[in-house]
Formats: C-alpha cells, structure tokens, sequence
C-alpha cells in the first residue's frame, strides 16, 4: 500500500463574550429562555438597520495582533445569503474579500518542538440561531430559538498546515487558550461557544499538490475533532486505494455513531450571492486605537511559558501545567510575590491547589486559599516550624475554612518537634516494643524502616521532624548500637 499523507486545515469559530450582539443592543449572553434575546434586529424586521458593536471589533484586533496578522486599515462587511429559518435576515453578515486580518500564525509545543500554524484570515461574523426538531402533539415540529442569532464570531481560517488528527486538536487547544488568555472567548466547546469545521484531504508522500478536500461540520470537542479526522483519514484512504475518488463535500459527523456521512456537495462562494453589505460604511481602524489595543494585551502563553523557565527555574513540564490558564498563571505568580519560593509554589500549585480546584468545580475566582495565605504556608514549612506533612493536612484545613496557615497551626498546636531528646525517647520505646522487627532489620530487611518512622509518627501525632526520627533511628537501629 502507498504510504499517504493527510493534510488538514481548520476554520474556527469563536464567539466573542462581548454584552450585546454584534450589530444591536440585544444580549449576547448564552441561555436564557428560548427567544428572550431578540429585538427587533435580530428578527430582522423592516426597517431595522446595523449598528456595528465596538468591543467585538476590538476583541477582534486583540486576536489580530496576538496571532501576529496584517490588520487590514478598512475592511469591508459583505452579506452572505442563506435560506434557513434561524436567519430571519436571509443573509449573515461576514467579511469577504476584504476581512480585518490575514497572515498571522499559532504556535504551540508538540512533542517538545515548536510548531507554527499560518493563518489565512480572521475576520468578523455574526452567528445565527438555532433550529430545533421536536416531537409535537400532531407529529414532529420545528421550533427556532434567535437567542443566539447575531451573536459576533471571529473565523479564524488556518492553512492547510496540519499533518495529523492529533496535531489539528493540539492547534485548537492553543487556540482555545489564546481566546481564554486574551478574554474574548470562554472557549465552551460544549455551549459551542468555540466551534471547528475541518477541512481534510490526503495525498501520496512527496506529493506536492493538494488532494481532494472534504469539510467535517459539528464537531464541538477536543475529543471529536480527532476522532472525526482520523474517521476521514482513514474512509478517504480507503476510498484511493480502491480506485475511488474523494468528491469535495460537506459532511456531518455523528459523534454517537463515531462516523460521517455526507451532507451536501460543497457550496462555491457564488452560491452566497456574496455583495459589499450595503447598511454598513466600510470598517477603517484607527492607528491609536490598535497601538493602545496592542500596548494593552497580555503576556502570552508561550511568552509566559519561556519566562517561567528562564526566569523561575520551572521545568518544561510544571511551566507548562500554570502557564495553561491564564488565571492560574496569574495566581501562581501572586503566590511567588508574596515570598514564597518558585518551585516550592509551583508544586503546591500545580498538584494540590489544581487537584482541590478540579475536585470541587471550582474556579480560582473562588479559591477559598488567597496568594498570600498559600505563601505563607510554605514559609512555615521552609523554616521548619511544620513538617511537609503536616502542611499538606493544614492545606486541606485552609480550604475548608478560609483560615491561614499560621493561624491553623497556632490553634491545633502542629509545631513540628525538634527537639532531639524527645524524639529520640520516643524512637527508643517504638524500637524496645517491637523486638522482632529490629531483629530483622538488623540481619538486613531495611524495608523495615518505614515502618518504625510509622510508628514515631503516630506516637508523635505526625509532629515529629521526618529527618531527624530517620537520622536517630538508623543510629539506634544499626547493629554497633544494639551491640553496645
Ligand atoms: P472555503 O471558504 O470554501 O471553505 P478556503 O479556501 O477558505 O475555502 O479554505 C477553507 C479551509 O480549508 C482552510 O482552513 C484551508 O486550510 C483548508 N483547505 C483548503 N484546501 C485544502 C486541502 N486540499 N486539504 C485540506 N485542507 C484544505
Ligand atoms: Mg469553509
């Protein structure tokens, strides 16, 4: 069989978390009851006209100059023409042949190497709304709901860069987490907040041209889009190598069957009856607005990504696992302000703060532990007044409580014991009550020690300093001692 390679390009649609619609006052939220927002706009009613919505365009340019693409000085709104009920307008409203910005890219980690995606275009859309086919008392009905007709989107179109099934879901969630970093989207694949269709192709190794695409619609998770493209990989291949041919077409994927079929055979652009959209004046960007919009983006991902290496000492891995969102990033570095040492904060980040989060649902908007309290946390432990124990049961009574550290140990009196002489009165009545494990031991079983810094630890409520209960039962355990 010839070896094929698959070539894979997304167009993402990203919903814009601004208040109201991309062109009227209507609220952009997602839910509410069917219907509850519209305005005379979004029903398309005569005479209404388009007010283009600043935020969006300025969520727009944020993405724009993220992603390091041309913005275009005046871009053009053009109308695209539908017949579906859940556009009462008959037309969407997107950008042509003059969208707000070509030529950026994404980058993101694959495999330890860096790997950038070009971009062809971003530009502005709105949503349309939502058909549902239901069960009715006379038989099956159609209901529309418009509450999230003429929500703004941004398409974010990449080149036919993309090499695998894999590697198309990594680009999507380095997507997701530049839209989160830049706060313009939430990046809800399940509210279809953040959606991707997935243009797929193959073509025999060393080819130089471009197969045959098909385009997978409905795909709304991680999960999904490899599985869909992995799906068509595999159907396309097949259908090569038994003489076949790829037909361009727009096809579904059904997540539940773990299949697609084909929809329809893929629309040209002139079926749109594309036109310059007539109520709108063209878009011109004002060269202060974009300077100040740049000036006031965020440090992203892989920047911050770097820096926590370079400038923190953190792994690849651990900058990795804070630098993923932006709000534990920005909390892991409060954490470090307030004194606490970088990779000390980074494993209580990283492992119990995260583990507590994801356990209870939480975001960090509701972290009952602030910065400050977990530094202070690891202070206790860095000067030796708990034991790294110990600090992990006082973690879990901050969360419960809302308590600080200090605090927590003032009141259940967990100062770690340092004090050599009790402990090694203690060490001595575990190693007298237990005459069969030091024998053991002693003939060689070193397993057994654990066991005895078990029991100091219990006779001693867990106070006990763990390096100073090992160092004195090796000396009291060794074979010279018990001789003597
Ligand atoms: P359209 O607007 O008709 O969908 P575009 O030219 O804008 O077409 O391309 C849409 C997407 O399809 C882009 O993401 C692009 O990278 C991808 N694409 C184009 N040709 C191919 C191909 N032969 N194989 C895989 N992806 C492709
Ligand atoms: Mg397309």
């Amino acid at each position: 069989m010839a070896a094929y390679e698959p070539v894979i390009g997304l167009e993402c649609h990203v919903q814009l978390q601004t208040r109201s619609k991309a062109f009227s006052a209507a609220n952009a939220s997602f839910g509410g009851s069917p219907n509850d927002y519209t305005d005379p706009y979004t029903l398309a009613l005569p005479g209404t006209l388009p007010v283009l919505n600043t935020r969006a365009v300025e969520f727009a340019i944020r993405m724009a100059l993220a992603t390091g693409s041309t913005l275009r000085k005046t871009s053009r709104f053009a109308r695209k023409h539908y017949f579906y009920p859940d556009l009462p307008k008959g037309y969407q409203i997107s950008q042509y042949d003059e969208p707000l910005a070509e030529h950026g890219e994404v980058s993101f980690f694959s495999g330890g190497s860096l790997r950038k995606v070009r971009l062809i275009r971003i530009h502005m859309e709105e949503d349309a709304g939502k058909s549902m086919h239901v069960a009715g008392a006379h038989g099956p009905v159609s209901l529309v709901d418009l509450n999230r007709a003429g929500v703004p989107l941004i398409e974010v179109v990449s080149a036919p860069d993309l090499r695998s099934a894999e590697e198309a879901a990594e680009y999507l969630k380095a997507l997701r987490q530049l839209v989160r970093y830049l706060g313009i989207c939430d990046g809800n694949m399940e509210e279809g907040s953040l959606r991707c269709d997935a243009n797929v192709s193959v073509r025999p190794v060393g080819a130089t041209t471009l197969g045959t695409r098909t385009e997978l619609k409905n795909i709304n998770s991680f999960r999904n889009v490899q599985r869909a493209i992995e799906y068509e990989i595999e159907r396309q291949i097949d259908l090569v190598e038994r003489g076949g041919q790829v037909v361009q077409e727009t096809r579904l994927w059904d997540a539940d069957r773990g299949s697609s079929h084909a929809m329809r055979s893929k629309e040209e652009a002139h079926d749109y009856r594309y036109f310059p959209e007539p109520d709108l004046p063209p878009l011109a960007l004002d060269a202060a607005w974009i300077e100040r919009v740049h000036g006031e983006l965020p440090e992203l991902p892989l920047a911050r990504r770097a820096r926590f290496m370079e400038k923190l000492g953190l792994t690849e891995y651990d900058a990795a696992l804070l630098t993923a969102e932006k709000d534990v990033a920005d909390y892991y570095e409060a954490v470090v302000a307030a004194g606490a040492d970088a990779k000390r904060a980074a494993n209580w980040v990283g492992s119990e703060l995260l583990r507590e989060l994801n356990r209870d649902g939480r975001t960090l908007s509701a972290c009952p532990i602030a910065p400050a309290a977990l530094a202070e946390l690891t202070r206790l432990v860095d000067q030796g007044t708990i034991s790294g124990k110990i600090a992990k049961d006082v973690f879990g009574k901050m969360w419960a409580t809302g308590q600080g550290a200090q605090a927590i140990v003032e009141a259940e009196g967990l100062v770690q014991v340092t004090d050599e002489a009790a402990i090694e009165a203690v060490v001595r009545k575990v190693v007298e009550a237990n005459p069969q494990q030091v024998e053991k031991y002693r003939k060689g079983n070193e397993k057994l020690l654990g066991f005895f810094v078990g029991q100091v630890m219990r006779e001693t409520a867990g106070k006990a300093s763990p390096e100073l209960v090992n160092q004195l039962l090796r000396r009291i355990l060794s074979p010279k001692e018990g001789s003597s």
